[in-house]
């Protein structure tokens, strides 16, 4: 079973706002379009392997995905990981494009693309580090752990893994994300003791859920020009900013596209970038609606929750305002 789904990840959500709302003619702008693109590809990677993974048998397994654990003053995260009887399997999954040279020797990867050579951390030293991680974690909340096993998953499909040492460790674990099906009966293989019961699993589960702290960045960190991000309600159909809200319906002067809620995403970008609190004049300011009823009447209709009186008030995102 699936003990923690993957989510779209914040951090994510945060630089699509920015990138949406960033001056045009700024430079810095290319900086978070491409950490963006970066973001996008490893969440990519990682819903692959998702998809591979649920055509395997989970009866006996419980797979929880996404996890950062603090330990001491920092974290570690773990993509994917799989808790069965005999053994826990973390999985980090890369979905680097080009040719891919794992050199252990020196904890290398070296990708080459578009003739440009790059040097990576090695992802199997990586993984190592989280299983260590993990092992002195649920030492620390007084749990046993099995074997911890620990893979490297390709998963993007045009990359060219080489392995140039023939290193055994390297065959051993990294492979790539289709083939995880025939990859996880070595492990079964490997690990024959049966060392948790349903409830140690669940317990272990339990616990990494609870401790996880999702990574949400401050953009107040980032150094934006936060006087210059573009205000406006964003037409959904042309991207054009500054549609016009008359008589129920925001209006596109650009392509002349009529829709009834574009307010919602221009409120989740405030949000996303300006920091979890708006009142009705900032909300009137951002989406450039006049009257205040009509900011009233939009701002009660969304999913926010609101505290002060009538003329302080301040709204938040409510529960599932970002889903
Ligand atoms: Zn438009």
């Amino acid at each position: 079973m699936i003990g923690k789904t993957r989510e779209y990840p914040k951090e994510i959500m945060i630089l699509e706002a920015i990138v949406r709302r960033f001056p045009r003619d700024d430079f810095k702008k290319a900086e978070f379009e491409r950490k963006l693109y970066r973001k996008r590809a490893g969440y990519k990677g990682e819903k692959a392997l998702d998809y591979f993974l649920e055509q395997v048998d989970h009866s006996e397994m419980v797979i929880l995905n996404d996890l950062r654990i603090p330990i001491n003053s920092t974290h570690f995260q773990i993509d994917t990981l799989i808790i069965t009887p005999y053994f826990l399997l973390i999985i980090d999954s890369k979905n680097y494009a080009g040719t891919l040279i794992f050199l252990p020797e020196f904890n290398q990867l070296i990708r080459i693309q578009n003739d440009i050579e790059e040097v990576f951390p090695d992802p199997i030293l990586q993984t190592k580090n989280q299983a260590y991680q993990l092992k002195t974690f649920l030492k620390k909340h007084s749990m046993t752990p099995p074997p911890i096993e620990y893979l490297v998953a390709i998963s993007n499909t045009q990359a060219i893994i080489k392995n140039p040492t023939n290193d055994r460790e390297v065959s051993y674990r990294v492979f790539r994300s289709s083939n995880v099906a025939f990859k996880l009966p070595l492990f079964y293989q490997k690990h024959t003791q049966s060392l948790l019961s349903k409830n140690d699993i669940k317990k272990i589960a339990r616990h990494l859920v609870k401790a996880h702290e999702p990574l949400i960045p401050d953009p107040k960190s980032m150094n934006l020009p936060f006087n210059k991000m573009v205000k406006g309600v964003q037409c959904p159909a042309c991207e054009a900013f500054g549609m016009d809200y008359h008589q129920g319906k925001w209006t596109c002067k650009n392509c002349g596209h009529k829709t009834g809620d574009a307010h919602i995403q221009a409120l989740r970008d405030y949000f996303l970038i300006f920091g979890s609190s708006i009142n009705s004049k900032q909300f009137r300011d951002f989406t450039n609606v006049k009257s205040s009823s009509t900011a009233k009447r939009l701002l009660t209709s969304m999913d926010l929750n609101f505290f002060g009186t009538t003329k302080g008030r301040t709204y938040s995102p409510g529960k599932n305002f970002f889903d």
